[in-house]
């Protein structure tokens, strides 16, 4: 099994890497719930120390889905494709998805995915609470100077 390795970590980051994605299908987890094997699925929360989002990067075989529809409580999802092409489905909505293709869903909706091609599928999962972004982009930051030390 894959583990991710840390790159490099101190007060304000954590620096990790996952590998290449190619690789992805290498990594497995138990689900917490229902016990289940899950291969192809890395989660970075608690790798990153990180308080506001969960990510995880997924892999789906070629011709192969996601075995379950889900919903959740608080967070919204947000699916971005890498690789492979297929369908999403949530609720009563189905709709083609490939590479660059990205898909925010609601907590309440009831979502699933399908790599229809003969490539791998790869996306990433991106979870924050809704409704919870306020400030953001350049209204969340200013501008400091620092001498970058890879100079
Ligand atoms: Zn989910």
């Amino acid at each position: 099994m894959k583990e991710i390795k840390k790159l490099s970590e101190n007060t304000h980051y954590s620096a990790i890497d996952i590998g290449e994605l190619k690789d992805l299908k290498d990594y497995s987890l138990i689900h917490p719930k229902n016990k289940s094997m899950v291969e192809g699925k890395v989660f970075l929360k608690d790798a990153l120390n990180a308080t506001g989002t969960q990510i995880s990067f997924n892999s789906l075989p070629p011709e192969t889905e996601q075995p379950y529809f889900h919903i959740h409580w608080k967070n919204e999802e947000t699916y971005i494709i890498l690789s492979g092409s297929g369908f999403f489905q949530v609720d009563d909505d189905c709709f083609n998805i490939k590479e660059g293709s990205v898909i925010r869903v609601a907590p309440q909706g009831k979502r699933g995915i399908r790599n229809s091609s003969k490539e791998t599928m790869t996306y990433l999962v991106i979870q924050a609470k809704q409704n919870s972004l306020e400030e953001h982009t350049t209204d969340d930051g200013e501008r400091i100077p620092v001498e970058p030390k890879w100079r």
